[in-house]
């Protein structure tokens, strides 16, 4: 294909990734599914659960992180203020707030840095809600009284708010609620100040408050699924739409048959390099135009014909390639050439390394005049950028040179200079 087209989306790659494997795994009708809203309350598959897992997991993983460090950096900050209070409690504040807590936190840590196992991240997390609860417990009986119960309200509080925040499942989620229940619960029996029946009663109130958090936890999972397949959905549209608009571009600037730019497409080519070029650089057109090839049609065939225009197509591809000349189709066997950086003589030079390779190709034209195989006749006119030529001027100067050269027997090049003063045949 001619033309290098710059994408015109850039998705973030995991979600490019995403997509890729949506469409690997045939999860489409799912994901449209679900966000035309036909399918609705059956839990998400597992394939389509992993990449929205993996899609949302940055995302996820920020707020993870940043939860278990501002609770671990609160316990720090409180330590001071407790050992004000009780200095007596040192051991265990400086053992549960800072110790315990914070290597249970770096655990946590670990476990929520990379994507892998959720398992893992609801273990940590469970464990982390139930020492900040211990460490609770253990500064709190030793602070004793009003102080105790405090920490303990405090405590439980802290991390209720993880039961919403914490991205995991409902199933992990629930699992922390019991840990941190069972630990609330444990605390009110180990505290003297609360009566048993009252410890019972408080820890009922708690539990209260964690099923109304797990379920805005189950809300905000569902809200972030939504979100995320609405997301891939119109990553996948806009994706199409692109590769649709890319490939019209491409038909409207290409000839169908050799792939080459057409004469709108030379065009805009010839104004992009004469605004790239230097104000006095040397710039060449050709006409090139193959000889007696109504006789290749009437001897052989038009599909023949269709394929020597095609080799030929080829042919030019490759030399415009290698000389960062561009080359289109601009008539039925006529073609144009521009060659940018090049005088009268690179482009002579240029059009006799065609046919030298069109003479090694050897395209059979058995009704030739000229020869028994395929041959062109070129007009080249040569220029600077600084004399502002036209390239209508300049193909109308080429196409003079290309018609002198048929009538001086074909198979050569005829030369033009700019304006049209003489021609060199
Ligand atoms: P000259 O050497 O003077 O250029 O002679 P010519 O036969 O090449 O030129 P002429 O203009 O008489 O004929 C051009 C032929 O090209 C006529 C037409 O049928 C053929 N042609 C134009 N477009 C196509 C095409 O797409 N496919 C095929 N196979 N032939 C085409
Ligand atoms: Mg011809
Ligand atoms: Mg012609």
């Amino acid at each position: 294909m001619l033309l290098t087209l710059m994408p015109t989306v850039v998705d973030p790659p995991m979600i490019t990734d995403a997509l890729g494997r949506i469409e690997a795994e045939g999860l489409w009708d799912e994901v449209s599914g679900r966000c035309t809203g036909t399918i609705r309350k059956m839990p998400l598959s597992p394939a389509l659960a992993r990449i929205v897992r993996m899609v949302t997991w940055s995302e996820n993983r920020r707020i993870a992180l940043g939860w278990f460090r501002n609770v671990t950096a609160i316990l720090w900050l409180t330590m001071p203020f407790d050992y004000i209070v009780a200095p007596q409690a040192l051991t265990a504040i400086v053992l549960g707030h800072g110790v315990l807590s914070t290597s249970t936190y770096l655990l946590a840590r670990r476990a929520w840095r990379d994507i892998g196992h959720e398992r893992w991240q609801g273990l940590t997390t469970c464990l982390f809600t139930f020492v900040v609860m211990l460490s609770a417990i253990y500064t709190g009986s030793e602070l004793g009284g009003q102080d105790f119960e405090r920490l303990l309200n405090i405590g439980f509080f802290g991390l209720a708010v993880g039961l919403v925040l914490l991205p995991l499942s409902l199933w992990w989620t629930s699992w922390t609620a019991a840990v941190l229940g069972l630990a609330f619960l444990a605390s009110q029996y180990v505290n003297p100040a609360i009566g048993d029946a009252n410890g019972l009663l408080y820890t009922l109130y708690f539990s209260i408050l964690s099923i109304a958090l797990i379920y805005t936890r189950m809300h905000m999972i569902r809200r972030q699924v939504r979100s995320t397949l609405a997301r891939l959905s119109e990553a996948r549209h806009r994706h199409m739409l692109v590769q649709a608009y890319d490939r019209l571009r491409i038909m409207a600037a290409t000839d169908p048959l050799t792939g080459l730019y057409n004469r709108q497409a030379m065009a805009d080519a010839f104004a992009r390099l004469t605004g790239e070029m230097a104000a006095d650089a040397p710039l060449s057109v050709a006409m090139i135009d193959i000889d007696d090839f109504k006789r290749l049609n009437d001897s052989l065939g038009h599909a023949v014909g269709d394929q020597a225009l095609r080799t030929m197509g080829t042919l030019l591809q490759d030399l415009a390639a290698a000389h960062r000349a561009v080359c289109g189709r601009i008539g039925g066997e006529e073609f144009l050439i521009l060659l940018p950086h090049t005088d009268g003589a690179g482009a002579r030079q240029w059009v006799a390394t065609l046919m030298q390779a069109l003479a090694d190709r050897a395209i059979p034209n058995p009704e030739s005049r000229i020869a028994p195989q395929v041959t062109v006749s070129a007009g080249i006119v040569s220029t600077t950028t600084g004399e502002g030529h036209g390239l209508e001027a300049l193909m109308r100067a080429a196409d003079q040179a290309l018609y002198a050269a048929k009538r001086a027997g074909r198979n050569r090049v005829a030369a033009a200079d700019m304006p049209p003063s003489s021609i060199l045949v």
